[in-house]
């Protein structure tokens, strides 16, 4: 009997584990059409300072609309990577956020920003900064407008073509930033090591109620280090008006989160400001 539920349980596993793996190769698959099935879309979201509200800018995060249904990064981009799609994705992205911001720039004074996540194996691929030049100057975009986000873990890999990518985005003008500070090893050491201008401080340490004085001992712990580092400050996961509050009292510089926009898609976006 024993021996009967055994060979179950190794039947559900088995079948789970299928399961999981010809839902990835049918992502995988769908994903080596997605581009030119016009499938995929780039939704902003607003960063805005906390005192008056002014608008910085958007966060481009992708999302993927296979038949109206719109799935999250985090059920494709890893994907990506994994079976060598990233840099397509990238550079798409990267074309339909540049273009974006030049028509969107038109006749502003005060042009807007763009931010741009970067996944680790992009920076091993020295096409990305090629890229970013060709569409800079094809729709007259100033590179000095692009921030591009990186996580700690690509830092910590530190490796000489990560480096020497980071050095080449930073000569083409762009700004780095260091997202979802706090989720991880977090040293603000390693960071002199690297050309960093912004750190975005991660959703998980804004406080989840008034009472939460753990988080925001250690967002104001986070933020006066930051600026003895000179580094601009975006905290991410603002969600309540209390969040706010909290941010405009440390004097972090921009904040992004539900209680100011959902990431949305551009003919919203652009509602905010034209
Ligand atoms: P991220 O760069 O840290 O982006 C912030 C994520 O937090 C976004 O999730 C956003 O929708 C969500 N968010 C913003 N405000 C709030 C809030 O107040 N509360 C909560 N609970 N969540 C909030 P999203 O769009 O699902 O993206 C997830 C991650 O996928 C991003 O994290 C980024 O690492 C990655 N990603 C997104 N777009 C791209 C892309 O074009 N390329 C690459 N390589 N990665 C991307
Ligand atoms: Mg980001
Ligand atoms: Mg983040
Ligand atoms: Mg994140």
């Amino acid at each position: 009997k024993a021996k009967k539920l055994g060979r179950n349980q190794v039947c559900f596993f088995e079948t789970e584990m299928q399961y999981k793996f010809q839902n990835r190769l049918r992502i995988e698959s769908e994903l080596r059409t997605a581009i030119t099935n016009n499938e995929l879309e780039v939704y902003y979201q607003p960063i805005v300072r906390p005192k008056n509200g002014e608008l910085k800018g958007f966060e481009a995060l992708i999302r993927w609309n296979i038949d109206g249904k719109i799935r999250a990064p985090d059920q494709f981009i890893q994907i990506a990577e994994e079976s060598n799609q990233i840099s397509d994705i990238g550079v798409w992205i990267m074309e339909s956020v540049i273009h974006q911001l030049s028509l969107w720039n038109t006749n502003r004074e005060k042009p807007l920003r763009a931010a741009i996540n970067i996944s680790s194996s992009q920076l091993y691929d020295f096409e990305l900064v090629d890229k970013l030049k060709e569409f800079g100057s094809r729709y007259s975009v100033d590179l000095s407008l692009i921030d591009i986000e990186l996580t700690e873990t690509v830092l910590l890999e530190n490796t000489k073509v990560v480096k020497e990518v980071i050095i080449k985005l930073t000569e083409l003008g762009c700004r780095i930033s260091l997202d979802d500070f706090g989720t991880g090893f977090s040293s603000l050491s390693h960071l002199r090591h690297y050309p960093i201008s912004t750190l975005k401080i991660d959703r998980s340490l804004m406080p989840k109620s008034i009472e939460d004085t753990k988080n925001k001992n250690i967002v104001e712990g986070v933020t006066s280090m930051a600026k003895i580092l000179k580094l601009e400050i975006v905290a991410e996961g603002v969600e309540e008006e209390s969040n706010m509050q909290l941010c405009e009292e440390l004097g972090i510089d921009f904040v992004q989160g539900y209680f100011i926009s959902k990431p949305i898609p551009s003919s919203e976006a652009e509602k905010l400001f034209l």
